[in-house]
């Protein structure tokens, strides 16, 4: 028996979402059928481009972005990806931010470029001088700010201003703001993407992108872009980041207050060179961050004073409350490694030095801060010869 109309139309009523999930979506006569597609950008059609749970999210996180449309992706870099393949092709010059995520650089230059993109990487510290650099075929602009692991501020308002006025698209990559510090598209942006990973799951446990916006005709391209490259975000996972948007402007208000401590605290330590944190007021990119963008930030960088190797195993080594490993944003406070080799490969370097980077959680600062300064502790012992 077909019963696949009869569980329909059932009412539950709950705080929580429900988890749609389908590959298949049904439909009550062969016109509808033949015109599924019409029901894009917004409607049903196949799971690929989206259930009630994730139409759910997305107007969560348009909402918070100050947009009108949103299409959340399997990851953050799907987003990424999916926002770049949806306006660029063969012949047009794109401009992305040398400190940009690192795996839409490499996609940039190994895949668009082999595709006939010229792509070219800009100082992630720019600002009104990136006019120096359009082309009569230059499509998009990709920014983030600040840069990931170096920290540098670009100027976002200038740089969207100019852009706008050449009719060149401006992505954000705004995830280590998030829009409760920074709203990129009231900014002029066209799109702005989140890894939603970070900050709004909130708890290392889920991976999912955003690409939000304001104007439909991109709004219907990328939901077209993400049926034809097959980037559905699971119901489950879509779930997840709704519950945690429920607890964001708590854990980001503690977690921003925690970081500044922190950061207080090391850049008065003396094996620590330079902390990379635009929330201090002697970085480089305080003055951009200070008058665009709400205190916040739990993500920040080090440069320690010089040494061997194996002062920084002997750090790392050492951490007992401070997890090693990649991403951030979540309540668990991590450190990650990045070798000196990284920058050295990079246009407009920012040192020669291995970077630390730090994502400050939700635990106590005390033990954080103890933690710390013990692995500075053996960091400086093995400094020595
Ligand atoms: C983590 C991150 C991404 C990628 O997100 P995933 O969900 O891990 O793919 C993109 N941009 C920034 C700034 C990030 O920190």
């Amino acid at each position: 028996m077909n019963d696949s109309r009869s569980d329909f139309g059932e009412q539950f009523n709950s705080l929580s979402p429900g988890v749609f999930r389908a590959s298949t979506v049904v439909f009550d006569s062969l016109d509808d059928f033949v015109n599924r597609k019409q029901r894009q950008p917004d409607g049903y059609s196949y799971g690929i481009t989206g259930t009630p749970t994730a139409r759910r999210l997305e107007r969560a996180i348009a909402n918070l972005e100050g947009g009108k449309h949103c299409i959340v992706t399997p990851s953050g870099q799907s987003a990424l990806c999916t926002a770049v393949m949806g306006f660029v092709r063969g012949g047009d010059h794109l401009l992305v931010s040398a400190a940009s995520y690192g795996a839409l650089q490499t996609f940039a230059q190994q895949w668009l470029r082999e595709f006939g993109v010229e792509v070219e990487l800009y100082a992630p510290d720019a600002g009104k001088d990136i006019a120096r650099l359009f082309r009569p075929n230059t499509r998009m602009i990709c920014l983030e700010a600040p840069g990931t692991v170096t920290m540098e501020m670009p100027d976002i308002r200038a740089i969207v201003a100019l852009a706008r006025k050449q009719s060149i698209m401006t992505m954000v990559d705004n995830t280590w703001a998030s829009p409760l510090a920074f709203k990129p598209l009231e900014a002029g942006a066209d799109l702005c993407v989140e890894a939603a990973t970070k900050f709004f799951g909130g708890h290392s446990d889920v991976l999912l992108g955003a690409i939000s916006m304001n104007d439909n005709g991109y709004y219907e391209t990328l939901r077209q872009t993400q049926s034809i490259l097959g980037q559905q975000a699971s119901p489950e996972d879509c779930f997840l980041v709704l519950r945690g948007l429920e607890t964001l402007p708590v854990r980001y208000d503690t977690q921003s207050r925690h970081a500044l401590e922190i950061a207080q605290w090391l850049a008065g330590q003396p094996s620590v060179q330079r902390v990379l944190f635009p929330a201090l007021p002697d970085d480089a990119g305080h003055a951009i961050w200070k008058r665009d963008y709400k205190p916040g930030g739990c993500l920040f960088s080090l440069i320690l004073q010089p040494a061997p190797d194996r002062a920084y195993a002997a750090f790392f080594d050492s951490l007992r409350h401070f997890a090693i490993g990649a991403s951030w944003g979540g309540v668990h406070s991590l450190a990650a490694f990045y070798p000196a080799t990284l920058q050295k490969n990079r246009p407009f370097p920012l040192t020669d030095q291995p970077i630390i980077r730090l994502s400050i959680g939700l635990e106590p600062t005390g033990p954080l801060i103890d933690d710390l300064s013990n692995a500075l502790a053996q960091y400086e012992r093995h400094a020595r010869p």
